[in-house]
Order: C-alpha cells, then structure tokens, then sequence
C-alpha cells in the first residue's frame, strides 16, 4: 500500500503573528507548489488566521497544535473544531507528549478531541510515545499500544483515511537524541500491526505513522526510509525554514 509522505512543523509557543508571516513565505516559496509530499505547517493560535490567508494558493496546508472537545460555550481560553474549519485549518495535532506532561491530558481525554476533529472533518496527527524512564523498563511496546486502543476508542472505520499517527519518543524530543532509524522502525512497525487488527488489514494499512523527535535534515532520510516511517512530526528544525523543506526534499527524493 503506497502512503503519501506527510511532513508537519509543530512550531510550538513559538513565532508571533509578524514572525510567523516571514516563516510561512519561505517555506511557501521553497515547497508551497510542489504535490509528491504533503505538508503542513501548526503555528500557534494567534498566527492560524494570517497563515490561512498566506497560504490560499498553496498546497502547504495549516494545522493547529491543539483544539477543546467540546462544541462551544463556557470552556474560557479553549478553541472548538469548528473555529479551526472556519479558518481552513485542516490538520489538528492531539496528544503531544507536551500536553499530556504539563496539562495533564490523558488517553481519555485526547480521545474525546480525537473523536470531535473528525466529527468536524479536522485530520487528526494523534501523538504517542514513550518515556526514557519506559523505555528503560521495556514497557515501550506496552505503552504505545494502551495509547493506540484508549486513544482510538469508538474511532469510525469510515475515518480512517483521515487519521494520522505521530510516533514521538518522549526522550527524543527537543533533546537531539534521535532513535537510530532501526528503533523507529521496530515500533512504527507495531503500531500498523496494532492498526491493521483493530481496523482490518486495508484501512488499518493506509494510515500514516509520522515519526517524530529531533529529526532533522542529517538524519531525516533514514528515518524516512524506514518501511512503515510515512513522515515527520518536527518540531525544533520546522522553525528553519532552509531545514525544514531539506526535510521535505528528502522525502521527495526516497
Ligand atoms: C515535537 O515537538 O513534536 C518534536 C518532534 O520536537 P523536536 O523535533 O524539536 O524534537
């Protein structure tokens, strides 16, 4: 099954709203008309509605680095699926390792945001991952897969082409510590056998496994040439846009 490479900067609380129109323009520049590789850029909030307008024309899509669950109404400081559609955001990243580690989110409670993205026809990049201390105790391959079913709960079958997975050891993030291509593989590889039983072997077969965690242009096409590595989940090398789209000409080139 061919899956088109997807590569996502995660920007983080980084750039304002004037920052992040230089960022955009030259990534467009450089890979906004191009269609072998999807990619999409996640800057904060503030700069989500001056990124749409920049980006109108391009095949660079936008995504935002969190949404609430719930539809509307009383939830002060929280941003509905719906405000991200009326924007064109079209990809929404959900339980980065960030969140679960200082908002408290939980398996359960990502799923309740899985579930309301694509409810409102938003593209989920559902983060997984393990920590060094699990990983230390052989408990990797445990913790991806109770985050797999928990966080994937009641997910609809007629979904899934619009499902993304984003394996992001946590010891790898924002450290410089990669995992050598072999280690990405080795897990990415689980997680589509854990896709392809509870989906069945076609739908679980298409979904994209992005790996995430200090990937950058030296070590981006190892990573991705890894059979089941469909993409990049990167955060630090996205805000450079030269290291950035070497990223995504390396997917170009595998
Ligand atoms: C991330 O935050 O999703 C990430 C992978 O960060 P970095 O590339 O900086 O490790």
């Amino acid at each position: 099954m061919s899956r088109k490479y997807l590569i996502a900067g995660n920007w983080k609380m980084n750039t304002t709203p004037s920052e992040s129109v230089d960022l955009i323009s030259e990534i467009n520049s450089l890979v906004g008309q191009q269609t072998q590789v999807q990619v999409c850029v996640c800057p904060p909030f503030t700069s989500l509605q001056m990124s749409s307008g920049l980006l109108e024309q391009s095949e660079v899509q936008l995504g935002s680095q969190n949404m609430s669950a719930e539809p509307s109404g009383a939830f002060t400081g929280e941003i509905s699926a719906e405000m991200l559609r009326d924007l064109y955001v079209n990809f929404v990243i959900l339980g980065h390792s960030e969140r679960r580690q200082y908002f408290g989110e939980t398996n359960q409670s990502v799923n309740k945001k899985v579930l309301a993205a694509v409810q409102n026809n938003l593209k989920p990049i559902y983060c997984i991952g393990e920590t060094l201390e699990e990983r230390e105790r052989n408990q990797t391959l445990d913790v991806v897969k109770s985050q797999v079913q928990e966080g994937l709960e009641s997910f609809p079958i007629n979904e899934v082409d619009n499902l993304v997975l984003a394996y992001e050891p946590v010891w790898a993030i924002g450290t410089g510590k990669t995992a050598t291509d072999e280690m990405a593989q080795e897990v990415h590889s689980y997680v589509r056998n854990l896709v392809v039983d509870h989906f069945g072997d076609g739908p679980g077969s298409g979904i994209r496994i992005l790996y995430g965690g200090s990937m950058k242009p030296e070590n981006a096409t190892g990573l991705l040439s890894q059979p089941d590595v469909d993409g990049g989940l990167i955060g630090g090398a996205s805000l450079n846009a030269r290291s950035f789209c070497s990223i995504v000409q390396s997917a170009i080139e595998i």
